[in-house]
């Protein structure tokens, strides 16, 4: 069946089955092959599975470790995080919040749920992220700086925050979005819930801004079953990050002192210990992503109209899903190849639906998204598991 078909669905087809072999393949899979069970097994024996133990310490500590961060603070999951570390830039309510239209709505929903308003910038082909200039022009036009931040010139509203996306994994292109950040006083809070183990010029994302945030749910590189954190080199916002996050409740040996609303965003010690396993194995992960990707690339070599998406110059991507993106003229093919992939058993997924289509960011402010709304038409996400190649 598989051999008969033509046409560039079939030869992506082929290239897949050349890279992955037969059978059946999810985008992406969790793998625990550490010390997975040893660590949870020890909460239980223990009896330290909730919202205090040495597991959470322990991660976090790592965290920071790994990412050159002076601190990392886990969470429930990687949209609270977001939600605090926009809290903590200083993002009100009425406020507007630069984030890119093409990114999981997650990021939206974050800058949302603190009363705000997602404001939708386009992409960079190459990177996938926001696009500084195309954004500085936006900017130029659209907005005056007032005090220690911005004014939307259209909305009259302040803006506050831009939140870059390393999506995929690719990291954006940090220099020029800083500049842009600096120059319209935005404060920058990084996206990094899918880069975790990808660099820019050397520093890991997510530590560029003034807080960054991680994702650790199933589909991620390193998975604590649901779970996030808040990477900051201030220690001041790290503390204030643990405080609102633990029900802001002041140390005491026996009262409930609690000194503001405080959220309960704590991650659970069971999560930790899954984490600190996973984070043993995280190079050996990104190393497997990456022949996976040189394997693809190699597959596709000889397709024509197609091209694997790549990490940017200078920078180190963890690869966390690799992508293929159709030419412009083949751009209508892209739900022929969705369906005749998964039809075949290889889970292969379009990009998110773009922010400004979405029922709840449809009358948002953007900028014009010519390259997001080109990209969203092409892109193809192909299995991309740890332990593939
Ligand atoms: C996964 C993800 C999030 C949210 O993380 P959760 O842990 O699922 O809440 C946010 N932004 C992006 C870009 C993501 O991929």
């Amino acid at each position: 069946m598989e051999g008969i078909l033509s046409g560039v669905a079939g030869s992506i087809l082929s290239a897949m089955r050349n890279t992955l072999g037969e059978g059946s393949f999810s985008l992406h899979e969790p793998r625990f092959q550490g010390n997975e069970q040893r660590y949870v097994q020890d909460c239980i024996v223990s009896t330290y599975v909730s919202s205090v133990g040495a597991y959470v310490d322990r991660f976090e500590k790592e965290l920071a470790a790994y990412t050159g961060a002076r601190r990392a603070v886990a969470m429930v999951n990687g949209t609270a995080a977001l939600q605090v570390a926009l809290k903590l830039a200083g993002v009100e309510a009425n406020d507007e919040v630069i984030i890119p239209s093409l990114t999981f709505i997650g990021t939206a929903n974050a800058v949302s749920y603190l009363g705000a308003i997602p404001h939708l910038a386009d992409s960079d082909s190459s990177t996938l992220g926001l696009d500084h200039v195309a954004l500085r022009e936006w900017l130029k036009l659209n907005a005056e700086c007032a005090g220690d931040s911005s004014r939307n010139r259209n909305t009259g509203r302040r803006l506050r925050a831009m939140v870059p996306v390393h999506i995929f994994g690719h990291p954006c292109n940090m220099e020029g979005l800083l500049a842009v950040a600096r120059d319209f006083r935005l404060s920058m809070v990084e996206d990094a819930a899918e880069s975790l183990g990808s660099f820019y010029q050397g520093q890991h994302t997510g530590t560029f801004g003034l807080l960054g945030t991680l994702s650790f749910n199933g589909n991620k590189i390193v998975t604590t079953g649901g779970g996030g954190a808040i990477l900051t080199n201030d220690e001041r916002l790290a503390d204030q990050a643990k405080h609102l996050t633990t029900t802001a409740k002041r140390p005491h040996r026996w009262e409930y002192l609690h000194d503001r609303i405080g959220y309960n965003f704590r991650m659970p010690n069971l999560n930790a210990a899954l984490g600190c396993a996973q984070l043993e194995q995280l190079n050996d992960f990104i190393a497997s992503k990456r022949r996976l990707f040189s394997s693809y690339k190699r597959a596709f070599a000889s397709v024509k109209g197609v091209s694997l998406l790549e990490e940017p110059p200078n920078c180190e991507s963890n690869y966390w899903l690799s992508a293929v993106t159709l030419d412009e003229r083949l751009a209508g093919l892209r739900d022929e190849v969705l369906r005749v992939t998964n039809d075949a058993g290889l889970m292969t997924r379009p990009a998110w639906k773009l922010m400004h289509h979405s029922e709840p960011y449809k009358k948002s402010p953007r900028a014009p998204l010519p390259v997001a709304e080109s990209i969203a038409q092409r892109l193809i996400n192909l299995p991309s598991s740890a332990g593939l190649a």
